[in-house]
């Protein structure tokens, strides 16, 4: 295929995978269920496991929140379950309708917890700050059963105040506090959001809507729905947790590459023809040895930016230390070499700038950039390309054919790419 046509339609495909993975795994999950609760038909064929829904998340969450030492998760189980019973406890008593403070509160709390857990550090549960969230949490249980007894003047605070256009939201039983706490929450969160961006504030961020969901729904009778959402806001939590374990262990954390666990199943899954680039950086410990680990690390982060959009559609990954692989699928060593070769002068062409920055008075780090003044840090890579062949059947056989045309590249005076 001509590479002026193949490219424009990768990068129009990349694009709106990534544009639909902002919602993904979240966005099913809550289609998912919103047909379940609108599809009679379905809601019969499930019935038999519909009550054991919640309890199962309830339990797979405390299990990974237990063993993967997050605390956040168990707190957000917490805070859940919490709302859950207690708005169960009322629902079966007395009808629980839009003008009981209870349910206002954890209207209130729920959205506010939630922002709270989101935009702080994960501690451990047994640490005292996690002691001290554990107390925030049962101190709002408190504040809870005391606003249900609370005078006239609070309760009409809590359900009357009038915050917004009220046609707006006529349709949920929350009031405007509530609304309004929802609002800030999401608000919050999505600067975080945009400011950071984490795993996990994403996912407290898409789980605030089955919460919500699930709060508007809260009527008489009809306990099983709010459950239900407030376990699917759960399950988005435990989803998210998995997916950063899946992250952590399939991505290098410092140039955000996927890493070698990544490579050697991409390897696997590889049929036909395909080649294999084995890259390393020119005299690299020299630069660490000059310029210190930090700038070393800094390098690497701006070579692995360049290597992610190498041109003729390979893919690369950090193989370890200073070491990049790239594949390159469906062509021969002889086809990749012209992209490895503006590879490898984008990389020597990068203006690698070493500049002082003072972080206080007293404390000056190193930071590099590609524009500006600043001493400027020559960074040269060298590359070996190998293909799959009658004699490199093999994956590894291929990358070792590939490491040793990189050692010819090497010898033969470094910055240059060789078969
Ligand atoms: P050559 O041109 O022959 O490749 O020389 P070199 O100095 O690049 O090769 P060598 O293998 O002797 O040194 C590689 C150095 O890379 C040694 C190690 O300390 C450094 N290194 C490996 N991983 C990292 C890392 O993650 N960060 C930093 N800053 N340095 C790293
Ligand atoms: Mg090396
Ligand atoms: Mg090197």
């Amino acid at each position: 295929m001509p590479r002026a046509a193949a490219q424009p339609t990768y990068a129009a495909y990349t694009a709106v995978w990534k544009f639909l993975s902002y919602g993904l795994p979240e966005a099913p999950i809550i289609l998912a269920a919103l047909v379940y609760t609108h599809a009679k038909w379905l809601q019969s064929l499930l019935a038999p496991l519909a009550p054991f829904y919640p309890y199962a998340v309830f339990g797979a969450g405390v299990l990974l929140g237990w063993r993967f030492h997050r605390s956040r998760l168990l707190f957000a189980l917490l805070v859940l379950a919490l709302a859950d019973r207690t708005l169960l406890h009322f629902a079966s008593g007395h009808g629980l309708a839009r003008d009981r403070v209870v349910y206002q509160a954890i209207a209130v709390l729920l959205p506010l917890n939630f922002a709270a857990l989101a935009l702080t550090a994960e501690r451990g549960f047994l640490t005292p700050p996690g002691m001290m969230r554990l107390g925030l949490i049962l101190g709002q249980v408190a504040l809870v059963s005391i606003l249900d007894r609370a005078t006239p003047g609070l309760t009409a605070a809590l359900l009357h105040s009038r915050l917004l256009p009220g046609w707006m939201f006529a349709w949920t039983p929350m009031a405007d506090p509530a609304l309004l706490a929802f609002f800030v929450a999401a608000g919050l969160l999505a600067a975080g959001q945009l400011l950071a961006p984490t795993q996990t504030g994403r996912s407290f961020a898409w789980a605030m809507l089955p919460a919500f969901i699930g709060l508007s729904a809260v009527r008489p009778g009809n306990a099983g729905f709010s459950s239900f959402y407030l376990a699917t806001a759960a399950l988005i939590l435990i989803v998210a947790v998995v997916e950063a374990s899946y992250h952590m262990a399939y991505q290098d954390s410092l140039t955000g590459l996927p890493a070698r666990r990544a490579l050697n199943e991409a390897l696997l899954r590889l049929g036909g023809h395909y080649s294999v680039a084995m890259i390393d950086v020119d005299h690299f410990k020299r630069i660490n040895d000059r310029h210190g680990h930090d700038v070393g690390d800094q390098v690497l982060r701006m070579i692995a930016a360049k290597l992610a959009q190498v041109p003729g559609g390979g893919k690369a990954y950090r193989y370890g230390g200073e070491e990049f692989a790239v594949i390159v699928a469906g062509r021969s060593a002889e086809q990749c070499l012209p992209d490895l070769d503006q590879l490898r002068k984008t990389v020597e062409d990068t203006r690698f700038i070493l500049r002082a920055r003072f972080r206080s008075k007293k404390k000056k780090e190193k930071v590099l950039t590609d524009r500006g003044p600043g001493e400027r840090v020559p960074v040269t890579i060298s590359i070996g390309v190998a293909e799959k062949s009658d004699r490199h059947l093999k994956s590894d056989q291929v990358i070792k054919a590939a490491d040793r045309a990189l050692y010819r590249a090497k010898e033969g005076g470094r910055n240059q790419v060789r078969i």
